[in-house]
């Protein structure tokens, strides 16, 4: 054994193991670690005081700024079963310290909340919402809820997009056309003008009129999304949306 490494004391290793109730920390995992052997003096044991940063230098997550007693202290401790403490060290990439130490704090609140006979928090506390139809708890992001399939509308929805199409195009064309249809009339019969229909632009007042009805559109739709955006998703079920 490498004399520089910087273990664990008997008492550290035991602490780190009541603190999560003889429980592994992995919060997907949490297999208990020990139980009875079948010699009747024995028990086995499959827990390890694994480091969060490494014991020695050259181990996984090193951090060679701590000192050797930071790096035996029970902070820079997290209690595993043996193949989450192999995979932590496998992939330390991914097994960031951050990581494991959002772990030791779920595994001691969980232990707390399960001495308390409260429920444990659930993992990883992904972002969701609760459908209304069902009360499930739906990812963010997610269309459809899982358990009753209601839809889930983020923004709008199509078919509201659809009408607010369709009132940008109503009301973009509507008054380009009285702008160039009726407004010349009404000029021309109040100071005897003889304004041409559409001003005298013929096929490019009707280009105009389009590129408004569409611009109009356009603004409609965007109008109607920004209500819903930033704000908690609807839930629609059994409706055509
Ligand atoms: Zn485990
Ligand atoms: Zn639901």
């Amino acid at each position: 054994m490498n004399s520089n490494r910087d273990d664990f004391s008997k008492e550290t290793k035991r602490i780190l193991q009541e603190r999560v109730g003889n429980r592994c920390s992995n919060p997907e995992c949490r297999c208990l670690t020990s139980g009875p052997n079948f010699e009747p003096q024995k028990a086995t044991r499959i827990g390890v005081a694994a480091h969060i940063t490494a014991a020695a230098e050259g181990g996984p997550r090193f951090n060679s700024v701590l000192s050797s007693e930071e790096r035996k202290a029970i902070s820079n401790g997290i209690w595993l079963c043996q193949n989450c403490a192999k995979l932590i060290d496998s992939d330390e990439k991914n097994y960031t310290i951050n990581l494991l130490l959002e772990w030791k704090q779920i595994s001691e609140e969980n232990c707390r909340r399960e001495l308390e006979g409260k429920p444990p928090i659930e993992y990883p506390q992904k972002e969701g919402w609760i459908c209304y139809w069902c009360r499930s708890f739906v990812e963010h992001l997610q269309p459809v809820c899982g358990v009753c399939h209601a839809e889930v509308a983020y923004t709008a929805t199509r078919k509201e997009r659809t009408e607010a199409w369709n009132t940008g195009l109503f009301v973009g064309g509507g008054g380009s056309l009285l702008f160039f249809v009726l407004l010349p009339q009404l000029l021309n019969s109040k100071f005897e003008w003889a304004l041409p229909i559409g001003f005298g632009l013929g096929i490019y007042a009707l280009i105009i009129s389009a590129i408004v009805a569409v611009t109009c559109g356009f603004i409609s739709v965007e109008h109607k999304e920004k209500q819903y955006r930033g704000r908690p998703p609807r839930f629609f079920r059994n409706t055509n949306i």
